[in-house]
């Protein structure tokens, strides 16, 4: 309120004087994350250092505001130009550039600043807010660390966030969500062991939409855990109609988003998918990124070996992308690690990734852990990855994720399959 205050003092000044006045509108890149992942504590403490920096990169006369969140405001009064919202804006980002330490850890964290002008964009506070807010999306959009000055077209972006919210809530009941299908095989055989499950939205007005345009705001507002929660029971039922069809056991994965992990009706959940479709737990294998391993918490752990005690099994996601601290693939109970895409892409052609990969493939074997190879897309890949003892492979080379009903006809009439 007092920030609000401060706004309305400085337009109010910069009416009398002719000036200008910027509003700055900082978010924290990945912040739910470091909550997530490292604890509020953590969460908590690089606040405090994050507004340490960003102070430090203004004049006397300016106001740092925490609004709520790990959102920021900054008004800048009494400007001769808006060129100088940008210099303060990249002083800012170069500040946020050395690691916060967290736990021990580093971390490194960015933040997107979006800018709005008096008199040039508003005269009005409320929407020059709003303006700031609609330019930090655009800023985050950029890819974070980046600043973006406000342009009339970025009300409709915020819009379309909006939209894309609403759109989503109703999805579920319009039945739009759908499950794609890739098979795991054995790399020795190239035999279907089990199959990933990947979402999909199908939009009547939108198309379809892909994980990574729609699960950051789902996670972000919560729907995450509905959403999820038809995933599990969707994928077990597949499972089970897989081996009616076929009269074989093929598995399934699903990946287990952090915050859906977080929920504290999650191992019901599981459990409940599992139940109501009949499918053995042995047959169930969540797939679970490494940075949500990282947060060490209790309550993770206690998660990890429920899931495990009742006999499902569990795999690193993407393993070698996150933080990669190791001493977690012997504290829980973990029985695959999925080595990711980028690593297998190059085997062929880069040394180094063919020594990561193998050195990959010794560890998880010495500690008794099973290893998918993920983005295998050549004939040669396979024969490397058969050398070095790699158990599973997934990728192109075997087959693109299919809908359920490719799914069933490859299954009938690919030698592969069974
Ligand atoms: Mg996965």
């Amino acid at each position: 309120m007092l920030a609000l205050d401060r706004l309305k003092l400085a337009l109010a000044q910069a009416r009398r004087e002719s000036s200008l006045v910027g509003v700055m509108f900082l978010d924290l890149d990945n912040f739910k994350h470091i909550n997530d992942t490292l604890g509020h504590d953590a969460g908590d403490n690089l606040l405090i250092e994050a507004a340490r920096r960003i102070s430090s990169c203004l004049r006397g006369t300016s106001t740092v505001a925490r609004l709520g969140g790990d959102e920021f405001l900054v008004i800048l009064p009494g400007l001769t130009g808006p060129e100088a919202t940008s210099q303060v804006a990249e002083r800012i980002l170069k500040t946020f550039a050395p690691p916060y330490l967290l736990n021990g850890q580093e971390v490194f964290v960015t933040t997107s600043i979006g800018i709005s002008v008096f008199p040039n964009d508003s005269d009005n506070s409320g929407t020059l807010l709003q303006h700031a807010d609609a330019a930090m999306y655009q800023a985050k959009h950029k890819g974070k660390s980046a600043y973006a000055l406000f342009a009339p077209e970025m009300t409709e972006v915020s819009h379309e966030r909006l939209q894309m919210e609403s759109l989503m809530r109703r999805a579920l009941e319009q039945k739009e969500f759908e499950l794609y299908y890739q098979p795991i095989v054995r790399t020795e055989s190239g035999q279907l062991c089990s199959a990933e499950a990947l979402l999909r939205w199908n939009n009547p007005g939108m198309g379809m939409v892909m994980p990574d345009r729609f699960i950051p705001l789902a996670e972000e507002t919560g729907l995450i855990t509905p959403i999820g929660e038809w995933v599990l029971r969707e994928a077990c039922l597949a499972a089970i109609r897989w081996k009616e069809s076929t009269g074989t056991d093929i598995g399934i994965s699903v990946n287990v988003s952090p915050r859906q992990f977080r929920d504290p009706g999650f191992v019901d959940t599981v459990m409940n998918a599992l139940k109501a479709s009949g499918l053995p737990p042995q047959q169930l294998e969540l797939e679970i990124t490494e940075r949500l391993i990282l947060d060490n918490t209790i309550e993770t752990a206690d998660i990890l070996r429920q899931l495990d005690q009742s006999g499902i099994r569990l795999s690193v996601d993407d393993f070698g992308t996150g933080y990669s601290a190791l001493s977690y693939l012997k504290s829980y109970p973990f029985d695959t690690l999925k080595i990711d895409k980028s690593f297998v892409q190059d085997v062929m052609k880069e040394r180094e990734d063919a020594s990561l990969v193998k050195a990959i493939i010794n560890m998880a074997h010495s500690l008794g852990l099973s290893v998918i190879a993920e983005g295998v897309e050549e004939e040669a890949q396979t024969h490397f990855l058969q050398q070095e003892g790699c158990d599973y492979s997934q990728g192109y080379f075997y087959s693109r994720p299919m809908p359920e009903n490719e799914f069933q006809e490859w299954l009938k009439t690919n030698h592969r399959a069974l």
